[in-house]
């Protein structure tokens, strides 16, 4: 295994943190460029299994580096951002064949029932669906409540957001959530630290890159898993390899988050 492989053990490891949005063969316009085809999930699940990854929770991984403790040989997230239906109906078949674990970030107010406030993207889990999904093993994290942009929310907003969404999982699946991923990847120090204070234990960002030990609980990077990236390209992410091709591709969609991005690495977490 060379230098810049994933896995290993405990703290050196270097884990491919794959972020997904919709799968679905006729998305939604707004979510098309982020989503996958169930036939492109499936494909990619094989390459993650022929690679010999185990796939973790967010929860299991940031335990692990929090003490110290083994990982296996290769571990690998999966994770998924929003809540859309998709993940239900494609991926949970998927992923149970394999015996993968996942992550799940919901926005509670997104998701179709009682708490569902407008504005989602795409169709939406109801909540019995988040319940099959986390009795089948997915852990369920926090996204928000309404998916805005947590940078530019005044202090009572922002924690708003992460409390009432830990509230809601918390009220519908009967254990808090412990995991979180930033709306549109990206946190400041005054995000990190109200997700932290509203009992989020770790929190994923994006970054395009492998996710380290060293980026500290709330900044974890993940890669992007896109429509337009074919098994080739997907097998290079999970080596830690074209993720500077990627990361381009990256910042000409969001470079309304340039100022954003400055803020970021001015201040790390700790593992305690
Ligand atoms: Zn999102």
């Amino acid at each position: 295994m060379s230098g810049n492989a994933p896995g290993g053990r405990g703290t050196a490891a270097a884990v491919p943190i794959l972020m997904y949005h919709a799968v679905g063969d006729d998305p939604a316009p707004a979510t098309r460029a982020l989503s996958v085809t169930p036939a492109a999930f499936a494909a990619q699940m094989r390459v993650v299994a022929e690679h010999g990854f185990t796939p973790l929770t967010a929860a299991a991984l940031a335990a692990a580096w929090r003490s110290g403790g083994p990982l296996p040989a290769r571990p690998l997230l999966i994770t998924f951002d929003d809540g859309y239906e998709g993940v239900h109906r494609h991926a949970l078949p998927v992923l149970a064949g394999h015996a993968f674990a996942s992550t799940v970030f919901v926005s509670t107010g997104w998701l179709r029932g009682r708490w569902q406030e407008g504005g989602a993207l795409d169709t939406m889990l109801d909540w019995a669906q988040v319940r099959e999904l986390a009795d089948a093993g997915t852990e369920i994290g926090g996204h928000s409540h309404t998916h805005p942009q947590l940078d530019q929310l005044d202090a009572g907003r922002l924690r708003f957001e992460a409390l009432r969404c830990r509230e809601i999982v918390a009220e519908e699946l009967g254990t808090a959530p412990v995991s979180f991923a930033y709306p549109y990847g990206y946190s400041s120090r005054r995000v990190r630290t109200a997700v932290r204070e509203a009992g989020f234990a770790q929190a994923l960002a994006v970054g395009n890159a492998l996710a380290r030990r060293r980026q500290g609980p709330y900044a974890l990077a993940r890669v992007t898993v896109r429509r337009s990236t074919g098994v080739e390209e997907f097998t290079r992410l999970l080596e830690g390899r074209a993720l500077g091709r990627n990361f381009a591709g990256d910042r000409a969609l969001t470079k309304g988050y340039a100022v954003v991005r400055r803020a970021r690495g001015a201040v790390r977490g700790h593992w305690i």
